[in-house]
């Protein structure tokens, strides 16, 4: 069961800016001026402008597909993690403790030999059951075990507050069951999508042998998979029609699914899983499971056999034995770009944070989240509100009533910040020393369960589905709330204090809280009330006015040729990029009322606007491998860094007339080609 730390319908922000610097002269530093490029004019290319030098100084490790500000949150924090993790696997504490759950699991995930002498043991039972398949009528409660154990095959599925009665949770059924990432990867014909066709057939035929296959079978097997998750690709939908709410619910009683799929055995899939107290489902994409029916009736059961058997390994790689792992790193750096492995000990603390982040979490905050800080961020929420509120009251393009609701719907949501009220209560995971994998499918299990237990139930709006390490945030249309994690306020090298009010405003007010709240009222986000349901406020008009403005946006974004002949993709970048440029304005328009900004004086020759374009630009900060690069246009709800910075700023004329671009300079747009949303 997916759980809620991948929804799709939550509008989930790699946001914040975080600062990093090694100052040896503090009186002298200034973490805006240290990392532009000033061979670069601003009107040129802002982004390469204000990180530039500090691009050109970093350049990505081994291990990395990125390396900028994020990264460096990152690595502070998992050198953090891992203090948190030996110190509890140093103690000895009671059975179900957090300290004992923590402690084992860590132990299990760093020792290798251990790892190595387990083998395939763990997985060998369910391997058992694959191979005594005779005929697909068999084939549900096996894929609902794999799915318990962690290994998601067929289609997804996820509990969540159900989009038109926010008070309830439902259970949804989407689209899914793929090993590349999204269906671009099997259906596009340009010379890098058919080679790493060619190198995933390779891939799977590989770990087929791993399981003991001999190699002309496993490569026959191989293409046969390769054909069915293509067959798998042209029944799923694109990634921009995976936006629309309405497009994407569809209510159907549980009895009804064998319509839709009449050779899955639904009845034993669901009780297999757990799933009961509910009589309906949320089903995405109808039309995959029409298609996944003439699949399961028309595909030998050999090749189910050898689909099933490679996700099973693919998906539990990471806790397995070296040349099962090592295969699956060859193959996901297809899609990262990443030159090396992570050493053992990072690769041991994800693992660890995917069992129980939100343990590690309790302690990460009592040891490094400063409630001075947690104090500026409120107050800076609360700020950005107002501005927001200020701008719904002069927006020319709206009624006053679909203005009413808005005001409403902005009043209502709701801020988390730093930390959950309330801990999840993991006594009940039983985590030991023997083995890593057991552990890995012990949690995975506690989580399915966790997940299923709440249907039936009242949605609990105190929960939350990030932890509190983590260097994201997130904007829960259902629960018209904005969620930010005390990792985003991580700084590495530099302290709160040591800030500027314009960097502050820049990179938190901005790009992370600014950009949140304008997902409450982006293009699907608009679409929610103050209550969280899928409920139409609009008038006719305004929605017109409002989709107009969008349609420029999502023009604006596919102009851009990221990659040659790789476009972005504006329809499903829109809501991100109506978020960003949102932010800008509520971060500036806050700005302007602080004493720094009236003070007006210069830091490091940069007037205070200049420098609160530079703080937003400071957590866009990042090198991206060009394989990754590719991935994330063809997966990915986010433009990539740059034009997170230059697609919004050339619509701003506090821009350009702050860096002087004139007509002629590539960030330059006249102003009745400008887009002006929130
Ligand atoms: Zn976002």
């Amino acid at each position: 069961m997916a759980n809620l730390r991948t929804h799709l319908l939550m509008a989930v922000c790699i946001g914040i800016a975080a600062c990093q610097g090694r100052r040896e002269d503090a009186a002298r530093y200034d973490i805006l001026y240290a990392r532009t490029d000033t061979s670069t004019a601003p009107s040129q290319d802002f982004f390469h402008y204000a990180n530039g030098g500090w691009i050109a100084r970093n350049p990505i490790p081994d291990d990395q597909s990125t390396w900028g500000m994020a990264n460096l949150v990152v690595e502070e924090n998992l050198s953090r993690l891992r203090t948190i993790c030996e110190q509890a696997a140093g103690r000895k504490a009671p059975a179900g403790s957090p300290e004992q759950i923590i402690g084992d699991y860590w132990k299990t995930a760093m020792d290798s030999l251990r790892t190595e002498r387990d083998g395939l043991t763990a997985l060998q039972p369910l391997f058992d059951r694959i191979d005594a398949l005779n005929d697909v009528s068999a084939l549900a409660p096996i894929v609902a075990d794999m799915r318990k154990a962690g290994s998601h095959v067929l289609f997804s599925e996820w509990v969540y507050p159900d989009l038109k009665n926010s008070e309830r949770m439902s259970y949804t059924i989407w689209q899914g069951g793929l090993g590349m990432p999204d269906r671009d990867y099997y259906l596009k014909d340009d010379s890098s999508n058919t080679s790493i066709r060619k190198a995933y057939r390779t891939h799977i035929a590989r770990m087929l042998m791993l399981q003991g296959v001999d190699s002309s079978r496993a490569s026959a097997a191989a293409t046969n998979m390769l054909a069915l998750e293509t067959r798998m690709a042209k029944a799923s939908r694109r990634l921009e029609d995976l936006r629309d709410p309405y497009a994407n619910y569809q209510k159907h009683p549980l009895t009804g699914l064998p319509k839709l799929a009449a050779s899955f055995d639904w009845p034993a899939y669901l009780s297999a899983n757990g799933i009961k107290s509910i009589d309906s489902a949320i089903v995405g994409q109808p039309e995959y499971l029409s298609s996944m029916e003439v699949l399961l009736t028309s595909t030998p059961i050999e090749t189910w056999k050898a689909y099933l058997r490679y996700h099973l390994l693919q998906d539990l790689s990471d806790a397995l034995p070296e040349r099962i792992a090592v295969a699956a790193f060859d193959f996901n750096r297809l899609f990262t770009g990443a030159r090396a492995r992570k050493p053992q000990w990072k690769r041991a603390i994800t693992s660890t944070e995917v069992a129980v982040g939100e343990l590690l979490g309790q302690r990460y905050v009592k040891e490094y989240f400063n409630e001075n800080v947690k104090a500026r961020y409120v107050q800076l929420v609360e700020d950005i509100r107002l501005a927001l509120q200020e701008r719904l009251a002069g927006l020319t393009w709206m009624s006053d009533s679909t203005r009413q609701h808005a005001l409403v719907k902005l009043a209502s949501m709701k801020k988390k910040v730093g930390y959950p009220d309330q801990w999840k209560d993991f006594s009940g995971m039983h985590i030991d020393t023997v083995s890593w994998v057991r552990n890995v499918i012990e949690a995975s299990r506690w989580w399915h369960n966790f997940e299923v237990g709440k249907l039936g139930k009242l949605v609990d709006r105190s929960e939350w589905s990030m932890y509190p390490q983590t260097y994201n945030a997130y904007y829960d249309p259902s629960n018209n709330e904005i969620v930010l994690p005390a990792g985003i306020f991580t700084v590495p090298g530099l302290r709160d204090e040591e800030l500027d009010d314009a960097t502050v405003y820049g990179y938190a007010g901005a790009s992370t809280i600014g950009h949140e709240i304008i997902h409450g009222f982006d293009d699907d986000g608009r679409k929610f009330d103050e209550k969280g349901n899928l409920q139409n406020w609009w008038t006719k008009a305004d929605e017109a006015a409002f989709v107009r403005r969008a349609h420029d946006i999502i023009r604006q974004f596919d102009e851009i040729e990221a990659l040659p002949g790789l476009h972005l993709n504006g329809k499903a970048t829109a809501g991100e990029n109506i978020a960003d440029l949102g932010g800008v304005v509520l971060g500036l328009q806050s700005y302007r009322k602080t004493k720094e900004f009236r003070e007006n004086r210069s830091i490091r020759g940069f007037t205070p606007v200049q420098r609160f374009f530079l703080g937003y630009a400071l957590g866009w900060t990042e090198n991206t491998r060009e394989e990754y690069l590719r991935n994330l246009i063809q997966t990915d709800f986010h433009a990539p860094p740059k034009y997170r910075v230059n697609g919004p700023f050339a619509n701003l004329p506090a821009f350009h007339e702050a860096f002087d671009v004139r007509p002629g300079d590539p960030m330059y747009r006249p102003d009745s080609l400008m887009v002006r949303i929130w």
